[in-house]
């Protein structure tokens, strides 16, 4: 059986700056570390998760540095969301093994998120061999 090692829960107020080199995401939007990337678009970028919890695991993540989805402004909601659900169904439609999906997000440490920048799971492939 596997276990997730959670960070600790970050403190109260804490602020992930845009482009911090201590976030892993940015980094990776930003090519400082490698990732497999499936797909990029202006607004987002599209990669394997690292440890996947389904034969298809990808994470959606917007390129803009926001730290969870309840920091969403009406702004982000307007533009991201309809990205990330247009980037959803490119993914499905791309491999007969993702026809379904599942479409997740962990707000806040209480929830399960370990990395504070906004990312969405996509999951599928679940009878596949
Ligand atoms: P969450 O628990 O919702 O914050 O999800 C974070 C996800 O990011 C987990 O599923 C991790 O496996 C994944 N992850 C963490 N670091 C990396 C990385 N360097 N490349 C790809 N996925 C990662
Ligand atoms: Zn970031």
């Amino acid at each position: 059986m596997s276990v997730r090692v959670r960070p600790p829960a970050p403190k109260k107020g804490f602020v992930c700056m845009c482009s911090n080199v201590e976030c892993i995401f940015c980094r990776i939007i930003a090519r400082t570390i490698p990732a497999t990337i499936i797909n990029e678009t202006d607004t987002l970028i599209v990669i394997k998760d690292i440890a996947p919890s389904a034969p298809i695991h990808y994470l959606i993540i917007p390129k803009k540095h926001i730290v969870d989805l309840a920091s969403f402004t009406a702004e982000d909601r307007e533009t991201l969301a309809s990205d990330i659900f247009a980037c959803a169904q490119t993914l499905s439609q791309s491999d007969p093994d993702a026809k379904d999906f599942r479409l997740s997000v962990n707000n806040g440490y209480g929830a399960g998120q370990c990395v504070f920048h906004v990312h969405f799971h996509f999951l599928a492939g679940f009878n596949k061999k």
